[in-house]
């Protein structure tokens, strides 16, 4: 783990990465930049309670594709700590265990769409979770943050936590439209890293 003067500013960005695609690499060097992170996390799931993972590519390649991706950028980095657990995973726990990793002086921030905090109250153990990190919300330009910002208002005053609201640019980019573009013969190009478009032709993935 890095040292920085008076602590470093970890980013944590989670996700399927089934795979990777530019709509999560710009959000994260996004926020990178815009937070003075000194390091960005990508922490492929390993098992996600909320996706039937029976359905995910098998995540060691979703790993390998996320390495592939991000390691032409200094301030990125890819964790295994959910790759290398049999066990569900969940934020708190996850973030637990970077939270033992790191040192006492280092901040996490967690990375999200601005969807996921409307929804934050579900997440298992959100209150303890609220505790161990800052969290940054990111939302598209042109949408409205009323409900948003109500939300983090209501998050701040009933338990203490810490949201941040930025606006990225609009990249209409997911991982399931990257694997429906495969399966039916579309070009993916420019979508996503050309590394990463390789990985997936020669290892058959997402194809019918
Ligand atoms: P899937 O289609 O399988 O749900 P996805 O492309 O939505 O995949 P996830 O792994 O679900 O990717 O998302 C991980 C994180 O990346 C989430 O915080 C999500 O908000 C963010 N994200 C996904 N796509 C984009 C995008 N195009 N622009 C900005 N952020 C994105
Ligand atoms: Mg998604």
């Amino acid at each position: 783990m890095i040292k920085c003067e008076g602590g470093c500013r970890f980013g944590i960005m989670g996700g399927s990465f089934d795979p990777i695609h530019y709509g999560h690499l710009m959000l994260a060097e996004q926020i990178r930049t815009q937070f003075h992170l000194d390091k960005v996390f990508f922490i492929p799931v390993g098992n996600a309670p909320h996706k039937k993972s029976g359905n995910m590519t098998n995540k060691y390649m979703r790993y390998e594709m996320t390495v592939l991706a991000t390691m032409t950028n200094p301030g990125f980095a890819v964790s295994k700590i959910e790759i290398d657990s049999d066990s569900m995973s969940y934020t708190i726990n996850t973030v637990k265990k970077l939270k033992d990793q790191i040192g006492k002086e280092d901040q996490l921030y967690f990375i999200t769409g601005a969807d996921a905090i409307i929804e934050l109250e579900t997440w298992s153990e959100f209150k303890e979770l609220l505790g161990l990190c800052k969290f940054i919300a990111a939302t598209r330009p042109g949408i409205d943050k009323s409900k948003l910002t109500s939300k983090i208002d209501e998050l701040k005053s009933n338990y203490g936590a810490d949201i941040s609201v930025t606006t990225v640019p609009a990249l209409a980019i997911s991982s399931t439209d990257i694997r429906n573009r495969v399966e039916c013969e579309q070009s993916i190009r420019y979508l996503l890293p050309e590394s990463v478009e390789h990985y997936i032709y020669k290892k058959n993935l997402y194809q019918k």
